[in-house]
């Protein structure tokens, strides 16, 4: 029996894609360990996004080098975003064996098939991994968007869509193994379907629309699965977000009210230099259109502080916009260059403690925002769809995306729908009751 250790760090679409690969090896026959030192195969999925991200992904390489000295037979592997111009990275780690592309799982299959000297034609074995309540399914690969700070078009490439009958024919067998919450990823999931030919006959299509599918079209046809309970997607680029997704979005019941718009600013000449295509006053209009859309949904950001040039006045725009707009959720990052961008071109002239002021002051004023959103839910019952059992507790999420436990004895809720009453809030997650005990598995 082969073993092999997964590591993964980076956005959804990465723990999305070592989930795929962990299921593969399943069928290969691999189990996992937790522990490096006992893996005949090591997989590092990796990201690049910011500095402090790569930094891990060079500890963790140089950290294992010695395995692979006094374990020569070990086989070392490394996807992700941190893999560029592979001849240069295979002369700085002579100890990784291969080096393979974001999102690359049929080269992780090839691979673990010559380490374990299996004939591609032998039969896979029935093991498979046991599979989360929720999960993440890509829809797409790569990026379309140009923004002068993210290195993630370098090293994924363009924005390719996968058909919409393979995206549905994998959230089918998922779901008929048990996952009740699909999470459809990618880099821009609203620009989704936009290299694909035209495979709906128009009849099948809503609102009349002639041309490929759109993120509409493929909620609409994930929606019809049986058995699936809840849909997410992310995430959004708000220059790509039109009536039509948003409308679907809201009258589709298995889809949640729960959306992620990542804002990065709320200065317009800082926006224009990371070149985001929409002013903040386009951005305001999108989020009030969301919300009469959709009442009550759950809106998360994304925020970048100390981009080149940004001055207090311009960091203050983005502070009181995110004043202003109340997010349930935000994740804020400090600038940092990435090798290739365009914005590496620019002085990176916010010093690091000022990055870190800046950020900090986000976080804290985020904090004092979402522990009120949430004071205002004290009393409210709510649906949870609960994950699992965590210290004592049940967890599950909100259709809005909130945590919230529980706690009752009687009965295994995993994979259930519960009424809960809340009875206690905080800024991260909430305490309640369940209201239907009675609920069967
Ligand atoms: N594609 C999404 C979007 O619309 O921006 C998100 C993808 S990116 C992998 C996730 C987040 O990382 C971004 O939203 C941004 O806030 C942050 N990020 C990207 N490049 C960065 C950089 N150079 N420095 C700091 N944060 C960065």
């Amino acid at each position: 029996m082969m073993r092999y250790y997964l590591w993964t760090i980076g956005c959804q679409m990465n723990f999305a894609d070592s989930r795929r690969a962990a299921e593969e090896l399943a069928k290969l026959g691999f189990q996992e360990t937790d522990h490096p030192q006992d893996a005949d195969f090591i997989l590092l999925n990796t990201c690049v996004v910011r500095q402090n991200a790569e930094d891990k992904v060079v500890g963790r390489l140089t950290s294992l080098q010695g395995l692979k000295r006094r374990n020569p037979e070990l086989r070392l592997a490394l996807m992700g975003c941190f893999v560029n111009e592979i001849p240069a990275l295979e002369r700085r780690y002579p100890w990784v064996d291969a080096f393979i592309q974001p999102s690359d799982v049929a080269a992780v299959v090839k691979l673990a098939q010559q380490i374990s000297n299996l004939p591609r034609t032998r039969p896979t074995s029935r093991v498979r991994v046991l599979l989360p309540i929720s999960t993440g399914v890509p829809i797409s690969y790569g990026c379309d968007h140009l923004c002068t700070y993210c290195v993630v078009r370098l090293r994924r490439g363009p924005e390719i869509s996968r058909p919409v009958e393979e995206i549905v024919t994998e959230v089918r067998d998922l779901v008929g193994r048990g996952v009740k919450e699909i999470t459809l990823l990618g880099q821009n999931v609203n620009s989704y379907g936009r290299d694909l030919p035209p495979l709906f006959p128009p009849r099948l299509r809503g609102g009349g629309k002639e041309g490929p599918p759109d993120l509409a079209d493929l909620l609409a046809a994930v929606h019809e699965i049986n058995w699936l309970v809840r849909i997410r997607f992310l995430t959004s680029h708000p220059a790509d977000m039109t009536g039509r997704l948003i409308e679907t979005a809201a009258r589709l019941p298995k889809v949640c009210e729960h959306i992620e718009l990542p804002v990065q600013s709320g200065d317009d000449a800082v926006l224009r230099r990371m070149g985001r295509g929409y002013t903040v006053a386009q951005y305001r209009d999108l989020v009030a259109r969301i919300r009469e859309a959709m009442p009550g949904v759950g809106l998360a950001t994304d925020v970048i502080v100390g981009f080149p040039g940004e001055t207090e006045a311009q960091f203050g725009a983005t502070y009181r916009l995110l004043e202003d707009l109340c997010f349930d959720m935000v994740h804020v990052a400090a600038y940092s260059p990435r090798p290739g961008t365009p914005a590496e071109r620019l002085p990176d002239d916010v010093p690091p403690e000022e990055k870190e002021r800046r950020r900090r002051a986000v976080d804290d004023l985020q904090e004092r925002i979402v522990a009120s959103i949430n004071a205002q839910l004290l009393g409210q019952t709510l649906e949870v769809l609960v994950e699992e059992r965590h210290r004592g507790k049940w967890r599950g999420r909100t259709r809005t995306n909130k945590l919230v436990f529980f706690d009752v004895d009687s009965q295994d809720w995993t994979g259930q729908l519960a009424q809960v009453r809340i009875i206690r809030t905080g800024p991260w997650s909430m305490q309640g009751e369940v209201l239907n005990p009675d609920v069967q598995s």
